[in-house]
């Protein structure tokens, strides 16, 4: 519900408070933003159309190949860092820590939960409250680049109290973002630039294989805060990336994240996580086209290649980096 985080919203005009009127919102100055009827709120200065981002055949494939839970294992592991981190003051260290163990797909647990989405924990049932709660408000999660808002939601829900707002530029990814939890509000602006976010208005930044706005994510954290960063590392697929083709993972990625972030933030914490991943060939088809290839890349043409190579599926190895930085004080 877009109105549950309207408080922690700005004008991107005028950057005034926001208030809610029948199907839009406005600011004092008079600048008026449309509601969609899909539930997500466009806030920017130009055109939407012009925002761009995740075409819907990439959302879709997205979509599609989180529902069948590959991924269901990253999102419990984000959110058990999370918690570790917002749930102690001094934030010192993660249950686990290096997490660099080969974990097959969906069929395992983690933290005695069962690794698959849309799952029936209830409110009630998750773990305790996080404590980045402050004074005048609830913990804020901003997920920059949220797409269809799987992690966000997954958070969400093991956080009664806490409310989430999922920025992007692709109107069919907030379409589904604004559904994902009753909880989130979807927001979709230019993530490239300046946010139409309150300064210090979050609890946690979360910014899963999306574009890094630094000086943003800075100015919209808490200074108790964490930035929470997904990125693929360089072994990420190496199975598929030659035979199919795929856009490659700079094996300096994290080198360059570091020289980027410097000066605003202090790294915590990073873990790695290796996910062993069997894919059908229909799910091996929308991992290919939820990603940058599918700029590249037509559909027939890699479902040619799928099944001249794996007609049976494929397994191929899923490698990320979790990083958990600090701000430093403005
Ligand atoms: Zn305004």
């Amino acid at each position: 519900m877009i109105h549950a985080v309207l408080a922690y919203l700005t004008c991107p005009m005028c950057r005034k408070d926001l208030a809610a009127g029948p199907g839009q919102v406005r600011c004092p100055a008079g600048h008026t933003y449309d509601l969609a009827r899909t539930g997500y709120l466009t806030l920017t200065t130009g055109r939407a159309a012009a925002l761009g981002g995740d075409s819907a055949d990439m959302v879709k494939a997205r979509e599609a190949f989180l529902t069948a839970g590959h991924y269901a294992t990253l999102a419990d592991r984000l959110a058990t860092a999370v918690h570790s981190y917002q749930g102690t003051s001094t934030g010192t260290g993660l249950p686990g820590r290096r997490l660099a163990t080969a974990v097959h797909g969906h069929q395992s647990t983690i933290g005695g939960y069962q690794n698959n989405d849309g799952d029936a924990r209830s409110e009630n049932s998750g773990e305790p409250e996080n404590s980045g709660k402050h004074a005048g408000g609830e913990p804020v999660v901003i997920d920059i680049g949220a797409g269809t808002g799987y992690y966000l939601a997954h958070l969400l829900r093991l956080s009664p109290g806490a409310v989430g707002i999922a920025v992007d530029a692709s109107r069919y990814a907030l379409r589904r973002a604004a559904r994902a939890h009753p909880r989130i509000g979807a927001v979709g602006t230019d993530v490239r630039g300046p946010l139409p976010i309150r300064t210090a208005a979050a609890s946690l930044v979360l910014d899963v294989f999306a574009p890094r706005n630094v000086t943003e994510m800075h100015r919209i954290l808490r200074s108790d805060g964490q930035l929470v960063i997904v990125i693929p590392t360089a072994r990420h697929l190496a199975e598929i990336v030659g035979p199919l083709g795929l856009v490659t993972v700079d094996e300096r990625k994290s080198e360059r994240l570091r020289e980027k972030l410097a000066g605003f933030f202090v790294q915590q914490d990073r873990l790695t996580l290796d996910l062993e991943l069997s894919l059908p060939p229909d799910d091996l088809l929308n991992l290919v086209m939820m990603g940058p290839t599918a700029h590249h890349r037509q559909a027939s043409d890699v479902r040619v290649a799928i099944e001249d190579r794996w007609p049976h599926g494929a397994s191929a190895t899923a490698s990320f980096a979790v990083e958990i930085h600090q701000p430093f004080p403005r």
